[in-house]
């Protein structure tokens, strides 16, 4: 039976953390053979990751190092890029040569939202990849997901041809009214969907829940890592084929694969333990921010914005230390502040998690700029 957990190529080990294109190779070329040693198959990658890096990592790491049946490897169209039809050839092609493959087993048009949707209608993308379908380029046809649950609908409604959805689901967010991870799972399994999980782990939060959340998690036993706990819960959803992890160390790798080896489904009761969890974690984080950097290539005037939200919720956490103030500091001498934000919003359509990217950087500035 094929095992339920992906390798996410879009938070690999770095050399310099500041530098996401300084991925740490053979880093990556350790746990590569370690994932697969351990039977696990499933790679996904695109176009943007680690500032247009990740495909080449993926080509050096895993595809020239290895059979090429020995692994499965999605990647996905860039709709968030696209300005007319013939980026479509260009960007496919090229990623064939940055990946060294000459067909995908997984392809997704990626970041599916309420303006890439118009995007990818004008542009005719969903019948581009289509063809790449039917010409046997990519096997699987899908699409990864950033928005509501009618909109999930409409999109599936009008290409039923699309075999599988990547959303975001985590325990955290099954219940949140915005990201509405549950309503948008039960919208892609009535339309007979596979379903592909991005996120489980909340980019690294609910690695590390806060403390009232991590002594109820503690309290399923088994010394079991909280991600693990994140993890299995998306990987026990039935119509869940792959939960992709973004890992960034051999020691996560290790944690995951250890536990998604022989996986088991959690029972009722450990589910709504998680669920009660959820609850208070949603209690005690300022921005939602996953850290997925889909904001920052295209913010004016580079600011670091996934840092400042992660220093931000560190300080609301835990208001009394300096430690977040300092960082910013040192940070601030080199990059942007949150205060030459300059309101143009360009982030807000961005942002899969639908933050209000310029009135929090306001918060920040006013939490960490002030003296
Ligand atoms: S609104 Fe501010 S943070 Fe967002 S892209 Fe514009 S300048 Fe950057
Ligand atoms: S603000 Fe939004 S787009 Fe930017 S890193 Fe956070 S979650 Fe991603």
């Amino acid at each position: 039976m094929t095992k339920k957990l992906g390798f996410g190529c879009m938070r690999l080990p770095l050399i310099d953390k500041d530098d996401q294109t300084s991925i740490d190779l053979p880093q990556v070329e350790r746990m590569v053979d370690m994932f697969l040693d351990r039977g696990f198959t499933y790679f996904d990658t695109a176009w943007m990751y680690h500032a247009f890096e990740s495909e080449n990592a993926v080509r050096k790491a895993l595809v020239e190092r290895h059979p090429r049946d020995s692994f499965t490897v999605a990647t996905k169209m860039p709709t968030m890029m696209l300005k007319d039809e013939a980026d479509h050839q260009r960007i496919f092609d090229e990623q064939r040569r940055k990946v060294g493959v000459d067909h995908f087993d997984y392809y997704l048009l990626h970041n599916i939202n309420g303006s890439t949707w118009e995007t990818a209608r004008r542009l005719g993308t969903f019948e581009f990849v289509a063809g790449l379908h039917d010409a046997g380029d990519v096997t699987h046809m899908g699409f990864s997901f950033h928005d509501s649950p009618d909109l999930l609908d409409e999109v599936l409604t009008a290409h039923p041809e699309v075999e599988f959805v990547q959303l975001q689901i985590n325990y955290l967010d099954w219940d949140d009214a915005g990201i509405q991870s549950r309503r948008c799972y039960e919208t892609a399994v009535a339309h007979g969907k596979k379903v592909v999980v991005m996120e489980p782990v909340k980019g690294g939060t609910l690695a590390n829940p806060p403390e009232d959340a991590a002594r109820l998690i503690e309290g399923l036993g088994a010394g079991a890592s909280p991600a693990s706990w994140a993890v299995r819960f998306c990987a026990s959803l039935p119509e869940v084929m792959m939960v992709l992890s973004g890992m960034s160390s051999m020691e996560q790798l290790e944690d995951n694969t250890g536990y998604m080896r022989d996986f088991a489904p959690l029972t009722e009761e450990e589910t709504n333990t998680l669920l009660r969890a959820a609850r208070l974690i949603r209690s005690d984080t300022a921005v939602p921010c996953t850290s997925c950097r889909y904001c920052v290539a295209g913010c004016p005037k580079q600011i670091p914005i996934p840092t400042y939200f992660g220093l931000y919720n560190s300080h609301m956490r835990d208001p009394g230390s300096a430690h977040s103030k300092m960082y910013y500091a040192n940070i601030t001498r080199h990059a942007s502040k949150a205060s030459d934000c300059i309101g143009c919003r360009k982030c807000v359509k961005a942002c899969p998690q639908h933050i209000m990217v310029p009135e929090m950087l306001a918060d920040v500035a006013k939490a960490f700029e002030a003296e």
